[in-house]
């Protein structure tokens, strides 16, 4: 008891409604995955906790949507026709499929045990492919982007024409991305459709690592403000030869998740190689003319990536606790922080009868304009609380008789259990204040 598997949190999240797998009626799609009435909110909110986070809060930050599907000489300039693979192996004997970096293809196969069976590795572009229009042939290829960096870099003009920014700045963008991943595992990990946060920073040249410094700090201390725990966040810096055909410097921020130590966002030096290849490719000149100088360079570039599906992965990981409360009573609470719970606050009648279910409504009608809320008047009261702290509700509000004398309510705590009694008319403030300082515990 007590430690957070996978097995456990798969079944958590199709219990109540995070995730399911994806077509389950026909057996399912490997890779996979369908986000359920929690898991939606859950997924929003983990999203507009970063989009706040590198929008809002800074004043050089702007934000882009830009389409999945683009033209494709893009990715033959980013590199990604070319270099964008993963060496596969397969096991000549079971036949399964392994990514040769992931795997000592000296030691025996994982799956069946033989050994001196695998297949030598071969490049795998992990790129999705379509056709656009009624002819299918290479002069209608089209690719489901594997990054959103690049609708970035090909806005990087349209951005500094339009809106006023001026280096250093970045360019702020969440949204889908596809790899026809070689293995996908591990819940919603890896999976062949995914959600990625990217922010690419354009600095001067020759200021890049100073910046690059600013966004690792920037970065993992936005992982405290979301509420996970500092001891199961590091870095890792790519070697020699982890290191991307762009980068110049990269740090990964791995999160101990069920199955260990992995990536969980990248910090990218990507100097002007984006920039330069589409301006080569394109054909349009994409320097910047530094008004403090009136000198012209390309800009380079740090960005910060970071998965958005695989950072519920990790919000999820990090919030599930099974405490034991006392000799045979035990609960499984999400601690998640209250800004990214998919409730926030449950309202709940002592009893349905003499007026106090009208009131408990009427009170979780009236915080419905600020907090994401939820009814609840069937069973007993503790079987209430316990279900709402498997869903991570941080605060539930009990009305009783009492509440009809005095205006006042219980307001229960989901981490410390604490109860306290609070005015009706208090209880917004009081509510925002508890989310402005929430710790972890
Ligand atoms: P890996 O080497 O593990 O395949 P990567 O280093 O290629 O990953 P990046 O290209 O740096 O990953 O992607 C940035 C972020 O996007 C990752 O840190 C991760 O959070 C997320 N990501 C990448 N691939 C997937 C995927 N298949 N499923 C879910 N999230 C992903």
């Amino acid at each position: 008891m007590g430690t957070v598997t996978m097995e456990k949190l798969v079944s958590l999240c199709k219990r109540r409604g995070f995730v399911y797998q994806s077509s389950e009626i026909y057996g399912g799609l490997s890779g996979a995955w369908d986000y359920g009435p929690l898991g939606v909110e859950l997924k929003n909110r983990v999203r507009d906790f970063w989009w706040k986070e590198m929008t809002q809060l800074h004043d050089n930050i702007v934000g882009l949507d830009a389409a999945i599907m683009m033209h494709p000489k893009v990715w033959e300039a980013s590199g990604h026709v070319a270099n964008f693979t993963d060496p596969m192996v397969d096991c000549k004997k079971c036949n399964s499929r392994f990514r040769a970096d992931h795997i000592d293809l000296e030691a025996a196969c994982p799956v069946c045990g033989n050994k001196g069976t695998f297949t030598e590795p071969r490049e795998f572009n992990l790129m999705f492919s379509t056709n656009l229009g009624p002819v299918k042939d290479d002069s209608s290829i089209v690719y489901l982007r594997p990054e959103t960096a690049q609708g970035i870099f090909v806005n990087f003009k349209n951005v500094l024409q339009t809106s006023r920014v001026k280096i250093p700045f970045g360019i702020a963008q969440v949204g889908k991305a596809f790899r026809n991943e070689v293995t996908t595992k591990n819940f919603i990990f890896r999976t062949l459709e995914f959600e990625q946060m990217e922010m690419q920073f354009f600095v001067r040249p020759g200021e890049d690592e100073s910046w690059f410094e600013y966004w690792k700090n920037s970065r993992i201390a936005y992982y405290d403000r979301l509420g996970i725990r500092k001891d199961k966040l590091r870095f890792h810096q790519h070697g020699p030869d982890e290191l991307a055909h762009y980068a110049k410097d990269a740090f990964d921020i791995e999160f101990e998740f069920p199955m260990g130590w992995q990536e969980l966002e990248g910090i990218h030096s990507r100097t002007d190689f984006d920039l330069g290849r589409h301006q080569e490719f394109a054909g349009k000149d994409m320097q910047y003319l530094d008004p403090a100088d009136n000198t012209r360079y390309l800009p380079y570039v740090i960005e910060t990536s970071a998965g958005l599906t695989r950072s519920v992965l990790m919000v999820l990981s990090d919030a599930y606790e099974e405490q034991e409360l006392s000799e045979g009573d035990t609960r499984v609470v999400m601690h998640f922080h209250p800004s990214v719970a998919p409730v926030m606050v449950a309202v709940f009648p002592l009893v349905k009868k003499d007026g106090i279910a009208d009131l408990a409504k009427e009170i979780e009608q009236g915080l419905r304009e600020d907090f994401t809320t939820f009814y609840d008047q069937s069973g007993a009261i503790g079987r209430r609380y316990r279900r709402m702290d498997e869903i991570g509700t941080p605060f539930c509000i009990t009305v009783d008789y009492q509440s009809k004398e005095d205006q006042s309510v219980t307001l229960r705590f989901r981490d410390s259990m604490e109860q306290v009694r609070v005015p009706i008319t208090e209880l917004g403030e009081r509510i925002r204040t508890e989310i402005r300082t929430y710790e972890r515990v």
